[in-house]
């Protein structure tokens, strides 16, 4: 991969009237918090351009970013913009849905990413850093630091949180705790938006969580840890993709498990699936890349075909292989 630079935002934005923000499908805390960040950021620097973000409904824990509820429905819109931004996810493919269409249709794409999967970033201008713990660290690389303010730095600090596991994960370099030290003294309650948006769980999540963890199993001598939820699973409990966040999380903690794999039915035999990887022995993203998906080193996610047997077969093979 060729290197990058970073994007001066300010710069690229100079003669674009309008411009379009969006991120990807199933929006989580980096998608949402890149996003809002860059529309925050030229709604308030740059106020002549028209402006607008458009994403799957952000999952309400969200709420307290502000302008959230400026958020568009891409499939009910229809225009051409001068510049389109797409930030943590790849250009080209079907993962920025129905923002799709506008991005083919504007004259000039902005691509801010840190997946591996993304090869060489699929903008006109690009600054895709696999390295990068999320979206929002590289987002802030293209921004002037005193043209940002305590709502911007809330939705970076958001996705830096999230995408970290709280600084946990091992995405997290010296750059990063920096940067969540330059955000924090903006002087927001960073203590609570953690909470509020990484750790409390509604009472159908908790449930859900124990579901999935009284019924985990092993695989490859304990290696892999896995659960699911059944599309009936789903439709019998009205939850939605929103209430899955953070499981797979959970069957990462079982001693001895490298990987960990969440899926939950989408429709009637089909699961979207989640990979965490503990080890540098397995890289997800390579296995889910093999069947159409993509991601991080040790987080990755794919849609697939199949029973939660079927494709844990097809998941566990590939990790087996993995173990050289
Ligand atoms: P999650 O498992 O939390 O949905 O996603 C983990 C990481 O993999 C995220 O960075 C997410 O953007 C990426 N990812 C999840 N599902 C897919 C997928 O189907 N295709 C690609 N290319 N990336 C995915
Ligand atoms: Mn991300």
């Amino acid at each position: 991969m060729q290197k990058m630079t970073r994007i001066d935002l300010i710069t690229e934005l100079k003669s674009a009237k309008s411009v379009g923000i969006t991120g990807h499908i199933r929006p989580d805390g980096d998608c949402v918090g890149s996003t809002m960040a860059l529309y925050l950021y030229i709604k308030k620097n740059l106020p002549e351009i028209d402006t607008h973000i458009y994403l799957e409904k952000p999952p309400a824990i969200y709420d307290c970013i502000k302008d959230i509820d400026r958020v568009e429905d891409a499939s009910l819109c229809d225009r051409e913009f001068d510049v389109f931004i797409v930030a943590d996810v790849t250009v080209t493919g079907d993962r920025t849905g129905e923002a799709g269409k506008l991005i083919d249709k504007s004259k000039k794409v902005i691509n801010i990413d840190h997946h591996i999967t993304n090869k060489d970033g699929s903008g006109d201008v690009n600054y895709v850093i696999p390295e990068a713990s999320s979206a929002c660290e590289l987002v802030y690389d293209c921004f002037e630091e005193e043209l940002i303010d305590v709502e911007i730095a809330k939705a970076l600090y958001i996705g830096v949180i999230h995408d970290t596991g709280v600084l946990q994960y091992s995405n997290v370099s010296k750059k990063t705790l920096e940067l969540a030290g330059k955000l924090i003294t903006y002087g927001f309650d960073f203590s609570k938006l953690i909470d509020e948006t990484f750790y409390q769980k509604t009472f159908l999540q908790t449930k859900l969580l124990g579901k999935v963890l009284s019924e985990c199993v092993l695989f490859l001598d304990g290696r892999v840890s896995a659960g699911h939820l059944t599309f009936e699973d789903m439709q019998a409990n009205h939850a939605t993709s929103e209430d899955m966040d953070g499981i797979v999380n959970q069957l990462r903690f079982v001693k001895g498990a490298d990987v960990a794999v969440f899926m939950y039915g989408i429709s009637e035999g089909t699961y979207k699936a989640s990979l965490r990887s503990s080890t540098d022995d397995v890289d997800v993203s390579k296995v889910c890349a093999l069947f159409g998906g993509g991601g991080h080193k040790r987080a990755a996610g794919v849609t697939i075909d199949g029973t939660f047997e079927e494709i844990m077969t097809k998941l566990v093979n590939e990790i087996e292989k993995q173990y050289a």
